[in-house]
């Protein structure tokens, strides 16, 4: 097969599309209430009553009839949170002192702010030239939802507000999708492992941990294989192993170097490349595509060794076919906008994603790029926390200028 390389937009819409039609879910589990955070609901959550389940009132103060306002007003008694009110309906003149939280007694239609009131000698006043209005400071029964609504959809992310729903809808427990296996082979004939002893010319294997991090970020378990060396030989024997799981990622050898033996490997096990490149900076040399194994189809992605291309590929590309193997609905990499704070030579023929510090505040968002020393820069990658956007063919970006950043 030819070589595919694709300019940016085009080969995250690849991506997109085979993961929106391909990235299927492989199973569900029940799990406690707060070991679903982070996971992906596989069960939509249904409203257990009405909320509130009564007109709940929202501010200390007077439970009244809003008419009455004017008037010399009588306290009948008082309702605090999780009581009910249990004396007569509430008529013309009276008020019943009620706490943030008690449902309305019946007969009022609203509640006065107790800041907005004085009590002299049993009679209550509302402050002059105040109004109220019905309904005010209460939200009626079944205004947030009504018994039976679906509160939260299959593949949301289970955030705190989430949680906060779903307790709230009396769960103690989940249904989510199984977290997908993600397969992580570093290649390369220069990497050691941390516990190894090395020489000044090899290289840790970082990227087998920066990847782990990340596919547990998005939602997968990250299965870290053994370091494949620089031969057709191993290589064979770790993709072998590595398609077996929900998702397979190589790191380093998809380049065009003498040892760059990824591809061919993969094509061996008759792959099928949706690219084989993207015009991209860093990343440029990553291949997508799809191998034949037990289960029908495992995608893969050879990601470039150098690590800020791997981190990059993984936040542009492999995050959101993690995220649908998740069983999430949104999948799309987000990107934000930002002030350049400081300007930025141009002139690349490819898009390029640079570490960038993105400083937010009330006066806008800015972003710098942060110097490097290249895609091996992981030390200035860190110093970062997202990456800057600068499309391609454009000379010079001026400080000031709105640009796109990816937020990691
Ligand atoms: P490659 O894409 O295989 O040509 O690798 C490019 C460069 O990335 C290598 O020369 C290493 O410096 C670095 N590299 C490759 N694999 C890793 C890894 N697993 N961890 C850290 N750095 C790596
Ligand atoms: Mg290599």
């Amino acid at each position: 097969m030819s070589e595919r390389v694709l300019p940016f937009e085009q080969a995250l819409e690849e991506v997109l599309t085979q993961a929106r039609s391909g990235g299927s879910v492989r199973g569900v589990e029940v799990v406690e209430l707060l070991a679903g955070a982070g996971r992906v609901l596989a069960a939509v959550v249904v409203a257990d009553r009405d909320q509130p389940a009564f007109d709940r009132a929202t501010r200390d103060g007077y439970a009244v009839r809003s008419g009455d306002v004017g008037k010399a007003l009588r306290v009948a008694g008082s309702v605090r949170a999780g009581e009910s009110w249990s004396g007569k309906a509430l008529g013309e003149g009276e008020a019943i002192e009620i706490m943030t939280g008690a449902p309305l007694p019946v007969g009022a239609d609203a509640v006065v702010m107790v800041e907005h009131t004085a009590l002299a000698e049993e009679t209550l006043r509302v402050e002059a030239g105040r109004s109220l209005r019905v309904g005010e400071n209460v939200v009626p029964r079944g205004a947030e939802t009504l018994a039976g609504n679906v509160v939260l959809p299959v593949g949301r992310s289970l955030g705190a507000a989430e949680i906060s729903v779903a307790a709230s809808c009396g769960l103690a427990k989940v249904q989510v999708f199984a977290r997908p296996k993600v397969a992580i082979i570093a290649t390369g004939d220069e990497l050691v492992e941390l516990d190894e002893p090395m020489e000044a010319w090899q290289i840790r294997n970082s990227n087998s941990y920066a990847l782990a991090a990340l596919v547990e970020a998005a939602g997968g378990v990250g299965l870290r294989l053994a370091i494949a060396r620089d031969t057709l030989g191993e290589l064979r024997a770790q993709v072998a192993e590595g398609r077996e799981a929900d998702l397979l990622l190589l790191s380093g050898g998809v380049s065009m170097g003498k040892y760059d033996l990824v591809e061919q490997v993969l094509r061996e096990f008759r792959a099928e490349f949706f690219f084989t490149g993207a015009l991209i900076q860093p990343g440029k040399p990553i291949v997508f595509g799809r191998l034949p194994s037990e289960k029908g189809w495992t995608y893969f992605f050879g990601l470039p060794g150098n690590p800020v291309s791997a981190q990059v590929c993984f936040a542009l590309f492999v995050a959101p076919m993690l995220r649908a193997l998740a069983g999430r609905t949104e999948i799309a990499p987000v990107f934000v906008e930002a002030r350049l704070s400081e300007g930025v030579k141009g002139g690349a023929r490819v898009t390029r994603f640079l570490p960038a510090e993105l400083s937010g505040g009330w006066d806008g968002v800015g972003v710098r790029v942060v110097g490097w020393q290249g895609s091996g820069d992981v030390v200035a990658n860190a110093r970062g926390n997202g990456y800057v956007v600068l499309p391609a063919g454009v000379e010079h970006f001026p400080a000031g200028l709105t640009v796109r950043v990816l937020l990691r």
